[in-house]
């Protein structure tokens, strides 16, 4: 009998226990996958906290996983015994729909998340489709590959979508985990970047991974200087934020994309700043297969790694005390 060893939170914002749990049966399109990093991403502390009240106790949270393949279904040929492979925040999707066929398995109706309504990463083993299982370049480190899986390509993605080039101005709220992948990649892509931050002291950093300007995420005062510039804006953080203020940054035609979701059922801002000006408003929901893997070789071309702490698995209790208090500088892996 196979048995998984993970940590699971037992209730709503509960601290992790050890927990152990048997695994379904390895279907012909599955792998197993025996870990060795886990990122520690924000959406883990929401599904602890039940924050989108879709949680399921006992909850294993984790899904920036790198690991080697330790046990495989009949079907699958693309991967091999030992090799080493990432998993982000999906796990399965139909891959027969127009979407799935179209590279947005990411909207799938049917697709799973690998830690909602699933066991996830921080454990020694996982069972998940293999073909949401990503090889990884052999230049790329485990440690920092993992945070690229779901942060990475959750910030990648719009970029691509709406065209982000070395003539745009772009700015991130929140410079977290997604927030400083994004000035990373942006500034490879040779875009302007304006960072928006609640923290004055990640100024420095921040400048040093490319932003062009720092600026107050919550001070209105500072957010008007920037009014008109921006193509897009990329919000990081779970948090309401002067809307108004913030749309009037964008350029004609400029979108605003939220990533974090906001807290409460509205969002508040005058609908005139829509009209004039075409500001869009719009989310982002991590990325298909097909940008994954593209990310993944545009982060090796350009060198664009996260900037990692790294803690033992043992000790993910204190690394989500850390990540709550906002004092990760940027993305905490745990290893095993
Ligand atoms: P994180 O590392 O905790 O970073 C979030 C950042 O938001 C913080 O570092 C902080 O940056 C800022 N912040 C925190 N509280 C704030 C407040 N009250 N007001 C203004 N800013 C605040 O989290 P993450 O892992 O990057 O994830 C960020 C969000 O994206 C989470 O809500 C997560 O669920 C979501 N997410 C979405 C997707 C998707 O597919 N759309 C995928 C992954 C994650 P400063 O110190 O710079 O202010
Ligand atoms: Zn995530």
């Amino acid at each position: 009998m196979t048995v998984i060893k993970a940590q699971a939170a037992l209730a709503k914002g509960a601290a992790l226990e050890d927990f152990s749990y048997q695994p379904e049966e390895l279907g012909p399109n599955d792998i197993e996958i025996e870990i060795s990093h886990c990122g520690l991403c924000h959406s883990d502390i929401h599904l602890i906290d039940d924050s989108w009240s879709r949680s399921k106790y006992p909850q294993v949270p984790g899904h920036e996983i790198v690991g080697t393949v330790g046990a495989m279904g009949s079907a699958v040929k693309h991967l091999e015994l030992g090799q080493r492979v990432g998993v982000g925040w999906q796990r399965s999707a139909c891959l027969e729909c127009d979407l799935c066929l179209g590279g947005e398995e990411n909207l799938c109706p049917r697709q799973q998340a690998t830690c909602m309504g699933h066991h996830g990463g921080l454990a020694d083993r996982i069972r998940i489709d293999g073909r949401f299982a990503f090889a990884l370049p052999p230049d790329l480190d485990s440690a920092a590959a993992a945070p690229l899986l779901c942060g990475g390509v959750t910030v990648y993605a719009p970029m691509r979508r709406y065209g982000i080039g070395a003539t745009s101005s772009v700015a991130v709220i929140g410079i977290g985990g997604l927030g400083h992948m994004a000035i990373r990649m942006l500034r490879a892509l040779g875009a302007e970047v304006t960072a928006f931050s609640t923290s004055p002291d990640k100024k420095p950093e921040a400048l040093a991974m490319g932003a062009h300007d720092f600026a107050s995420s919550t001070d209105a005062r500072e957010i008007r200087k920037h009014f008109g510039r921006f193509d897009l804006i990329l919000s990081t953080v779970a948090a309401r934020l002067d809307w108004t203020t913030y749309l009037q940054t964008l350029r004609a035609n400029g979108t605003l994309c939220l990533l974090g979701i906001p807290p409460g059922m509205i969002m508040q801002f005058p609908p005139s700043l829509l009209i004039t000006g075409q500001r869009s408003i719009t989310g982002s929901d991590i990325g298909g297969r097909a940008i994954i893997r593209e990310m993944l070789r545009f982060v090796t071309r350009h060198g664009v790694v996260p900037q990692i702490q790294r803690m033992p698995m043992v000790e993910a209790n204190a690394a989500l005390t850390r990540l709550r208090q906002n004092q990760v500088r940027y993305r905490l892996v745990l290893e095993r």
